[in-house]
């Protein structure tokens, strides 16, 4: 926090439904799931700016507050227990989401970038080092749209917890330094309109603000 030193990101991971009352309110069971994952592009990130603009061909943005994981170490079929030692620091951000455009993927089977990958849809705030934080495994997230409270939860109620998704990614792809990990967002997800300004919170990691232009 407050320092200049830049974090080169390779690439973005997100997990899908991760939060049982979410994957609920998705219209999906939490217990039957396997975790699955996602990707947005390295320059999908909002950084250093606090204006989201409302992307094209979409009437239904949605906000969806996640914590970050980044990664500066990687490898392969990356065990349990040493799945921590990976992990450098931890941000705020948002997985905003084309749910329209996502929500027609879906019904045809088709991939999630139109709805996901997008130009500017994962502001993300300042790095915090996991040196100066601690393993964070509880604490508030939530989200203010207007000063209003949309989505709250905490840490400890992820499905699958930071060291399974890191053990379980690492499977499928091989981690390296400047990997970063969507978690997943809490329930109360919905719509976002021009103007509205969009205040995230995770404890022990810190604020993000966004307003959406
Ligand atoms: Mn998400």
């Amino acid at each position: 926090m407050g320092s200049q030193l830049l974090y080169p990101v390779r690439r973005v991971y997100c997990v899908g439904r991760n939060y049982a009352e979410h994957a609920i309110e998705m219209g999906h069971d939490p217990d039957k799931e396997a975790p699955f994952f996602f990707q947005k592009n390295p320059d999908n990130l909002l950084i250093g700016s606090n204006a989201f603009p409302y992307p094209s061909r979409s009437n239904n943005v949605h906000h969806e507050i996640e914590l970050i994981v980044a990664l500066d170490k990687g490898g392969s079929n990356i065990a349990l227990g040493e799945a921590m030692d990976c992990v450098y620091g931890y941000a705020v951000s948002l997985d905003m989401t084309r749910r329209d455009l996502q929500g027609e993927a879906k019904k045809a089977g088709r991939p999630w970038e139109v709805g996901k990958a997008f130009e500017h849809s994962a502001p993300c705030g300042d790095l915090v080092l996991k040196s100066d934080t601690g393993v964070l495994e509880q604490g508030e997230i939530s989200l203010k749209v207007n000063g209003e409270e949309r989505q709250k939860g905490d840490l400890n109620q992820l499905i699958w917890k930071v060291p399974e998704i890191i053990s379980i990614l690492s499977g499928l792809f091989t981690l390296a330094p400047g990997d970063l990990i969507m978690t997943g967002t809490p329930a109360g997800v919905g719509p976002v309109e021009k103007g509205d300004v969009l205040d995230g919170y995770i404890e022990g990691v810190g604020d993000l603000s966004i307003t959406v232009t």
